[in-house]
Parts: structure tokens; sequence; C-alpha cells
């Protein structure tokens, strides 16, 4: 997704077509190709988690199934001509930036021969994730039956009439649970820690709707900005003491504790179980109609109770109960810190920037990094949002970065690298706004760095991130010239509405 968005505004706004994308794997998506799960589906309203440049008025509801996403991301991608752009299941295993000729030199393997070399390039965009790598924790490595994570859905496999345990109730696992629990003969969920769910209160877009978005652009365009700003008021949910995000808390507090109390208003220990035992917001708020009313179902069972030993095919839960499983299915999120291995990425003077940050990621707005000129971030640390979608800040990040290169180009520039103490300028201040925030309440590990302090966040609404990105500030970089004839900009919208900023 960040990636297309890219290439796409790349020959959008500057005319660009002399760039490649890399793709480990055979198809655009991303996350949409690999999360092929039963009842995988969008959690944020579709029209603002697709690109502001290119709506799409045929989506059927308002959080729409993977299937749907994956194939505007496939259309998009063929309307924009970005196939022609990419270099399929071809892996980057290491970026070099090399001093005297100011490049980036990529590694690639195509993990289909085994054909490997190098690439250079003036500026790299990375754009390759964070949900990707799968989390597996270890224990489950015990485990004999059949098993898989969420996002690596084994399809050859029928569950009917099986014994499946599901391990994860946060966003993907309560999205699992009700699509698989009607075929399956028995289904086991584990969940260390309950999740606070509101109701999902899906829409559907019948054709009147259809034929509004389609043919009424002024209704589309307030429509989709009122998701946007009212999704992106909800930060107000995740401030720890101004009155408002208390007010706002308790309010959120009620509606989950309402459509709990509302499927099992007879069954206090039922509601205990599903009660989390961390603040709200503190984590992600996720939304489900159908995971409370599956788990009445005769052949669901909640596990709440911690998993103390794995013996073949059986899970053994601290209260003492045993389950003999068939199949074990791992909703445990993934893992964000590998997506940087040491030896990966190496920037100026040698400097492995990985080992540089000793566990405690450097950036500048989580987009710029020093020691790395002409690189650009895309969902780097501090950039993650938990209330709004990915896409608008892919879509910011993505503008500072074409803001750059038009000021790279305009004023003849060949290198620029975010200094130091901009970067420690934006984590001082990164850190006192996060202590603000109910992140650093309780901040799953997965944000946080090797320090505790939370580096997956930003702290404030998409609003105010567009705000602070608007702008590239020279004055924060280390900028060489370029030697020789001025190579001219590509002149379009782009360095004009600079200028004016
Ligand atoms: C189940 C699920 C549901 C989600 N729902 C939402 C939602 O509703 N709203 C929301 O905002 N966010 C959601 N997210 C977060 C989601 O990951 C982002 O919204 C978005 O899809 C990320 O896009 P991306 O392009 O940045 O990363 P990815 O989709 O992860 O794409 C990265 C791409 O880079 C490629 N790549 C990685 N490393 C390399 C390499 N070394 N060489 C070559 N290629 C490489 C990968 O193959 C992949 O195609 C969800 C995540 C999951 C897992």
């Amino acid at each position: 997704m960040s990636g297309l968005c890219a290439g796409i505004q790349l020959q959008r706004e500057l005319q660009l077509t002399t760039y490649t994308i890399f793709e480990l794997e055979s198809d655009v998506g991303g996350t949409w190709l690999s999360n092929t799960y039963p009842g995988c589906q969008s959690d944020a309203p579709v029209h603002i988690y697709s690109y502001s440049f290119a709506p799409n008025y045929e989506f059927s509801k308002k959080f729409v199934p993977q299937s749907e996403i994956q194939a505007y991301l496939r259309a998009t991608a063929k309307t924009y001509n970005i196939y022609d752009k990419i270099q399929f299941q071809t892996r980057i295993s290491s970026m070099r930036w090399h001093e005297g000729r100011n490049k980036w030199i990529l590694h690639w393997i195509k993990s289909t021969t085994g054909e490997e070399g190098y690439h250079d390039f003036d500026v790299v965009i990375h754009a390759a994730g964070v949900l990707r790598l799968p989390n597996i924790p270890k224990e489950f490595d015990a485990f004999e039956g059949k098993k898989w994570h969420s996002a690596r859905w084994d399809h050859s496999i029928d569950l009917t009439g099986k014994r499946v345990g599901v391990v994860g109730t946060c966003a993907s696992g309560i999205q699992i649970v009700p699509a698989i629990a009607d075929k399956v003969q028995s289904l086991e969920v584990y969940g260390r820690s309950a999740s606070y769910i509101t109701p999902q209160l899906n829409v559907t877009y019948n054709k009147a709707w259809r034929f509004l978005f389609q043919y009424a652009p002024l209704f589309y365009t307030i429509y989709r900005a009122f998701w946007y700003y009212y999704i992106d008021s909800t930060i107000l949910l995740y401030h720890k003491l101004a009155w408002f995000s208390v007010f706002h808390r308790a309010i959120v507090y009620f509606v989950t504790w309402f459509h709990r109390f509302r499927q099992f208003p007879l069954d206090p220990e039922m509601r205990r179980k599903l009660t989390p035992n961390y603040e709200l917001a503190s984590r992600r708020v996720v939304l489900s109609d159908d995971f409370y009313p599956v788990l009445k179902r005769p052949n669901v069972s909640l596990h709440q109770d911690e998993i103390v030993s794995i013996k073949g095919n059986t899970i053994e839960t601290s209260d003492g109960s045993t389950c003999e499983l068939d199949v074990l299915i791992l909703a445990t999120g993934f893992d964000w810190i590998s997506n940087f291995p040491e030896g990966y990425w190496i920037g100026r003077s040698d400097i492995d920037i990985t080992k540089s940050w000793g566990g405690s990621p450097v950036t500048y707005y989580g987009t710029c990094v020093p020691h790395a000129p002409n690189f650009f971030l895309i969902w780097g640390p501090n950039s993650g949002v938990a209330h709004h979608t990915l896409t608008s800040i892919a879509e910011i990040q993505v503008m500072y970065t074409i803001r750059s290169l038009s000021y790279m180009m305009e004023q003849n520039i060949a290198t620029m690298e975010v200094k130091q103490e901009a970067a420690q300028e934006f984590l001082k201040y990164a850190d006192q706004r996060l202590e603000r925030t109910m992140y650093t309440t309780k901040v799953l590990p997965k944000f946080t760095d090797g320090m505790g302090k939370c580096r997956g966040f930003w702290w404030g609404g998409v609003t105010e991130f567009w705000w602070c990105m608007r702008k590239v500030h020279p004055e924060r970089f280390h900028v060489s010239k370029r030697d020789g004839v001025l190579k001219k900009p590509y002149l379009n919208g782009s360095v004009e509405r600079f200028k004016e900023d």
C-alpha cells in the first residue's frame, strides 16, 4: 500500500518514471495479499483507508473484506501502470550508502531463481511495512498438530469438523473466531487479556449510495472528509489527563461495557473474562459485532488462563484444563523490530544504522534518519497511529518525500541528510508528548524499544502529523550541492506548492 502510494505520487507529482519498486511477493497488496484468513477485513472506514487520489465508488460496505481491498490495490496499480515498475519476487537483502558516488547500493535476490545483483539509486523510499513478519512465540513450536499464523493461512486444510484452537483475541483473533466457529467441531479461544471492543455497525453501500459516490463528487468529498476528521478527533481518547479525553474515555468505556452486558446479561463470569485488565486506549480499541455472540455457541470456549504447557497436540492452561486440538491458529501479532536486522542498512561512514540505534530508533518524524542521506521511511518509528488509517500517514510521508525531492532538484542538491540534533530534538519532544498519552500507560512490548520508550506511535492526530510535515526545513538537514551543470527540476505543481509554503 505505501510502496504503491510512493510510486504513483512520484509519477503524478514529479512526472518521474525512472524508479523501480522491489517486491518480495508475486503481487501487490502487502498486508492484504498475505492476510487471507477467514473474516479478514479493514477496521477503518474504507473510504479513508483508500488513497485520497484514487477513489473507489464501488466498495460494498463501510468496513470491507480483505478481497475488496486487495482488488482495489490491484486495480489502482493497473490504472497507474505501476505493475511495469515492480520487480516481483525480488528481495532487497541490504542497502549501503556509497560515499564517493552519493548513491545507495541495493543488493537484490530473486526468490524464484536465486539470481542476485546490485542496483544503485540516488534516493531510496523504504516502504517495507511493519505488520509483516509473524510473531510466533517459541512455546508454540512444541505443538505437533497443524499450526499456522493468521498472516500465513493454510488454505489447503479444511477446518470442517476439526478441533481448533485460536490464540489471540486482538484485531485478527476476533475476526477469525466468528468466521470459522460454525464449521469446526470445537473452538478453543486463548487470550490472556481481553480487548476493548465496541460495536462495528457496518453499513452496506447499496446502489443509491454508490450512485451518489460516483455522480455527486461534492457528496463523496464531504462524506470522506467527515470520516477523516471524525476518526481523527478520536485521538482525544488517547490523551491521559485532559478533561475532554477523560470524558471521551468514559463514554467509550460505557459503550464497551454495555456491548458485553447486552450479550451476557446473566453471566457475570463471562463478562469478567471479557473485561480487559489494562486501561482503555493504552492499546487499540477494536470493533466487532459478532465476536461476543459467537462465544455463546456450545462448541466455543474462551480460556483466559495462561498456557502453561504444550505437549503433542494438547494445550494445558494454568487453571488445569487441557484441550486436545487438531489445528492451532496463532493470531499472535507481528514482529516489527526484525524489519531492520543488523547489516541490512549501512549508511554514511559505514554506520550500521540499526546497530547505531542500540535498540532505540532515532528518526525525524519517522521519515528521515541521521546517517542515511536521501532516504525516506514510510511508517517508520513514531509514525504509527492507533486511531486512524495507515494510508493517511503514508500519504503524508510520501508528500514530504516528494517535497524534499522537489527541493533537491530545484536547488541542485546531491544529498540531504537529517542532522542528528534535529532527530534528537524530535525524539525529546516525542517523549514529552507521548508521556501525556495513554500509549505510555501500558505500552505493548512491540511498540516500545529496548529502553522502554514508545517508538511505535505518533502522539497526535493525523492532521497534526500533516501540519508538522507540510514543510521541508532545509536547515535541519546536512545538504551537499551537486557539482556541475544545474539539473533542471521536474517542474510541476509540487514545486510551486512547496514555494508557497
Ligand atoms: C490483518 C490486518 C488488518 C489491518 N487493518 C488495517 C486497517 O483497517 N487500517 C489501517 O490503517 N491499518 C490496518 N492494518 C495495518 C496495515 O499493515 C497497513 O494499513 C498497511 O497495509 C501497510 O502497508 P505497507 O505498504 O506500509 O506495508 P505492507 O502492506 O506490509 O507492505 C510492505 C511490502 O514490502 C515488501 N517487502 C518487505 N521487505 C522487503 C524486502 N526486503 N525486499 C522486497 N520487498 C519487501 C512486502 O512483501 C510487502 O509487500 C492492518 C494490518 C493487518 C495485518
